[in-house]
């Protein structure tokens, strides 16, 4: 198929091209017919006149927005006064000699040929896949996928490999409620959805890769918030062995930089990113998510560490609760307080803030397995269940396990920032909202009873 895609025709001026896409906007000045022609490449402008194509014409005088069209015609130079400067194609468009109907669309339950911000938002996700039509969120799905391809450009060419980690596996705690998968060959047995791929990665360093990086999808029930999306989303979770927490700083920084200049095109507020102690933080700004800037410019990214974490905190349900996750390494200076005055024990633990938010988390992690098992105790722990749920990493620091670290920035938190949106839910091609109900398809739904009792299930409903 000789197809001419809309962002080549600026070359083509006075060349027979054919283009395929979508009719965006038409505009039907009686004697003239215009439309904007979409493709995956831009818009075009399209000129139908009956003296050049009577035929076209007919056929024009059928279309509607988001048709999908066949036009033929020739590349023309707009004279000056209709030069569009808001088109990258805005010098050119093609004056139609045949053009023909692929398939009708009906009409569309909202527009898209505008923002779409203040269309309700459950009626946007029924129709993702037209919402995802409008510029604005088909461009934030692009830079996406240039920020994940420049992510793993970065990583590749300083050795990491890109490993990934089983979905259903057994619970890793990183704070949040698990999604539980029945096991239809064990029954009343269950897998959960990882939180992270936390361990895993701890085994992959065990394993001997040293360098490994995931684009990885994590799991999480957590209640509804209105800047995210309910249940999964993307890290960029990284791993290294033989580091110590200022290597993964400075790689991480480097990282966020170039991704943030060269990128996404913003500027970086202050270089090196200043850091900040937990406590310094909390005096200073009263959070540990906050903004280094003086003018809330989007243009600009205020990113900053915070570092020197309590190990610990209180929460409403526990006395003692890890802050990060119970693998995070007390400093070795602290250790001595770990019985004493196990709320005072700070950790290596790292947190990238960027523009208020929280960007990415990681640490160093416990190597020894004496003390990880006294961490578990302190969080409470019998020692039947820390053999039941993390017996297989202990044994696996029997066999040799080099000192190791890591971080995860979050995907989506940046793309928000990155992209001027106000939810994360604006850079995923299919969220879920805080409801838990996803884009387009009716989920979660009810099941057929064979197959609840397949699973040796019954709801009490
Ligand atoms: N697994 C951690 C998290 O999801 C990140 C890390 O410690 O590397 O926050």
């Amino acid at each position: 198929m000789q197809r001419t895609s809309v962002s080549q025709t600026i070359d083509q001026v006075e060349k027979n091209v054919t283009l395929y896409g979508w009719v965006n906007s038409y505009r039907d000045h009686g004697k003239l017919v215009f439309f904007d022609l979409r493709d995956y490449t831009g818009l075009l402008q399209i000129v139908v006149n009956p003296q050049v194509s009577q035929k076209a014409f007919e056929e024009a005088g059928k279309l509607s927005p988001e048709d999908v069209v066949k036009v033929s015609g020739l590349v023309k130079s707009r004279v000056e006064k209709y030069i569009n400067p808001d088109l990258p194609t805005g010098k050119v468009e093609v004056e139609a000699t045949e053009i023909s109907l692929i398939n009708k669309s009906t009409q569309t339950p909202f527009e898209i040929d505008a923002d779409g911000r203040d269309v309700d938002e459950l009626l946007r996700l029924k129709y993702r896949y037209l919402d995802l039509r409008r510029p604005r969120l088909n461009s934030n799905i692009r830079l996406r996928h240039q920020i994940i391809r420049h992510m793993r450009g970065f990583l590749d060419d300083r050795g990491f490999v890109e490993i990934e980690t089983p979905i259903l596996t057994k619970a890793t705690p990183e704070g949040a409620r698990d999604f539980l998968v029945p096991s239809r060959l064990q029954p009343g047995k269950f897998y959960a959805l990882p939180q992270s791929p936390q361990q895993y990665k701890q085994l992959l360093m065990v394993a001997g890769f040293e360098k490994y990086y995931q684009i990885a999808r994590c799991f999480r029930d957590e209640d509804p918030r209105a800047d995210r999306c309910y249940g999964e989303f993307t890290q960029l979770d990284m791993e290294m062995s033989f580091v110590d927490q200022e290597e993964l700083l400075n790689l991480t920084e480097a990282l966020m930089i170039e991704i943030t200049e060269k990128v996404v095109g913003k500027k970086v507020y202050k270089k090196p990113f200043p850091r900040f102690t937990y406590q310094e933080a909390m005096e200073k700004y009263g959070n540990d998510k906050f903004d280094i800037r003086e003018e809330k410019d989007p243009d600009v990214l205020g990113f900053a560490w915070v570092l020197d974490f309590p190990l610990f905190e209180k929460t409403q349900t526990r006395a003692l609760a890890p802050s990060h996750h119970p693998f995070t390494a007390p400093k070795n200076e602290d250790l001595g307080l770990l019985e004493s005055d196990p709320l005072k024990v700070r950790s290596l633990q790292h947190d990238l803030v960027c523009n208020g938010y929280e960007v990415g988390g990681g640490s160093i992690r416990i190597t020894d397995p004496k003390l990880q098992k006294k961490i578990f105790e302190i969080l409470g722990h019998t020692s039947e269940e820390v053999q039941e749920k993390f017996g297989h990493l202990l044994k696996a620091f029997e066999y040799g396990v080099p000192p190791h670290g890591g971080i995860a920035p979050g995907i989506e938190r940046l793309m928000m920032i990155f992209a001027n949106e106000e939810n994360t839910r604006e850079v995923m091609a299919f969220p879920a909202i805080s409801s838990g109900q996803v884009s387009v398809m009716d989920a979660p739904s009810k099941v057929d009873a064979g197959q609840l009792k397949e699973l040796h299930l019954k709801t009490d409903l």
